[in-house]
């Protein structure tokens, strides 16, 4: 599994991710349709529904390695193309109907099936439960209506994961969201706009950002969009579970996002050990420094330990366990990497802030891993130590 995902980054998404990021290009179609060619997107996907999982710890531990390798390659381009996917995959496979699972579940392993995820609002991000994007019921199916933002791919997506309230009654809280994949063309580039017959739109901007460039993080306006009944996540059943799905959805993903932070760090890691050997100062190289081997070696024990840390959690996982430990191995990790990228960028001295060099490209997208996926202090406050205090009391 390794070899086969650094090869194939090293291939194809490293050559490509200096280009997009400094072009805010799309990410390459090559990469989509490679990826897709070594199963990147059916990892998590059980077998029986055409995917590499085969309901062991190696699935868990697959995805991880898989993910850390093409992370190596690019966050924007490698490691994070396969997030979503996840999520969705995550989601059907517990919330599914066995229709939906067959509907779904192939096409997103085969790469056919691009897939965009949508929670955050302008008014909600870390607050999940407040959502206020609602779907009504309409004939056979559902009208939505509202403004999603940072929907990360959501232009070249062919399907949204939508979180939306489907109970009118906003006390209720997360037990009124439901789950909805909704249908779209993909569209190239920063902005989309989708109309139907009957007057239901759907419009798109990507928002510019300073990193994880490829994938473009979209807002998204929803005026009267229709959705076929079908599409529920889980049918009549699925009402009213979207959250507990989603939040399924969210862990995985967390154990993901440390393993892209894990492959982020291993690239700034080697780009800062090879400039510090190969660049002189005083008649000596960078590297040939005492303080320069001593932040080297604290760079590489970190990514050792949020390495293990992850392989650790999925472990967990495959047991059906590490909730915790997954919000836990994100905070750490994703905060570990924000000072080794800047510690790789430090040791390339005023080269280290030159757009050129890819160590400035690693900077600034180890920022974002705190922010996504469940932001540094939301988590910690909301599910780490709620956690721990739930287990100290029933000890
Ligand atoms: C590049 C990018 C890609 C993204 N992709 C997606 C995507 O594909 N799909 C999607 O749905 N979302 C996506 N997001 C959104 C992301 O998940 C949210 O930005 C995140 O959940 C935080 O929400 P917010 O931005 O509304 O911050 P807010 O909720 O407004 O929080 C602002 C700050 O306050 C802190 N905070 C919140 N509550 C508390 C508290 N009680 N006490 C102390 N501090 C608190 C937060 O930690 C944060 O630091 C993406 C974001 C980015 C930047």
């Amino acid at each position: 599994m390794r070899e086969t995902f650094h090869r194939f980054a090293e291939d194809l998404v490293r050559p490509a991710a200096e280009h997009v990021h400094r072009t805010n290009a799309d990410v390459p179609e090559e990469i989509i349709s490679g990826l897709a060619e070594i199963g990147g997107f059916g990892l998590s996907v059980p077998e029986e529904y055409d995917g590499m999982a085969a309901g062991g710890e190696s699935d868990y531990l697959g995805m991880v390695v898989a993910t850390e390798e093409l992370s190596w390659g690019s966050l924007g381009l490698g490691g994070s193309l396969i997030t979503r996917p996840e999520i969705l995959t995550r989601a059907i496979v517990k919330g599914g109907t066995e229709e939906q699972k067959q509907r779904w579940l192939p096409k997103i392993a085969s790469g056919e099936l691009m897939v965009g995820v949508m929670v955050t609002e302008p008014d909600f991000g870390s607050d999940v439960a407040g959502l206020g994007v609602t779907a009504t019921p309409d004939g056979d199916g559902w009208r939505i209506n509202g403004v999603k933002t940072w929907a990360t791919f959501a232009g070249r997506a062919n399907v949204l994961m939508l979180l939306a309230r489907t109970n009118p009654d906003r006390s209720v809280g997360h037990k009124g969201l439901s789950i909805f994949v909704v249908d779209k063309e993909p569209e190239e580039g920063h902005a989309f706009k989708f109309t139907q017959d009957d007057g239901g739109v759907m419009d798109g901007r990507a928002i510019d950002t300073i990193g994880y460039r490829g994938m473009h993080s979209y807002e998204v306006s929803f005026d009267n969009w229709y959705v076929p009944g079908e599409n529920l996540v889980g049918g009549e059943e699925g009402l009213g579970k979207g959250f507990y799905l989603q939040m399924e959805g969210f862990e995985n993903g967390r154990l993901q996002t440390a393993a892209r932070a894990v492959g982020l760090m291993e690239a700034a890691f080697g780009a800062g050990l090879e400039y510090a050997q190969e660049r002189n100062v005083f008649g000596r190289s960078v590297f040939d420094y005492e303080l320069s081997k001593v932040k080297i070696a604290r760079m590489a024990m970190l990514i050792q330990a949020g390495r293990q840390f992850a392989y650790s959690v999925a472990r967990q996982m495959a047991r059906g366990e590490g909730a915790l430990e997954a919000s836990m191995v994100k905070a750490y990790v994703c905060r570990a990497a924000e000072w080794v990228t800047r510690e790789a960028m430090q040791l390339h001295g005023g080269m280290g802030y030159a757009e050129e060099f890819p160590v400035s490209r690693y900077f600034v997208d180890a920022r974002v891993l705190s922010i996504f996926e469940g932001a540094d202090e939301t988590l910690c406050l909301r599910v780490i130590a709620r956690r721990l205090a739930e287990q100290a009391l029933s000890a």
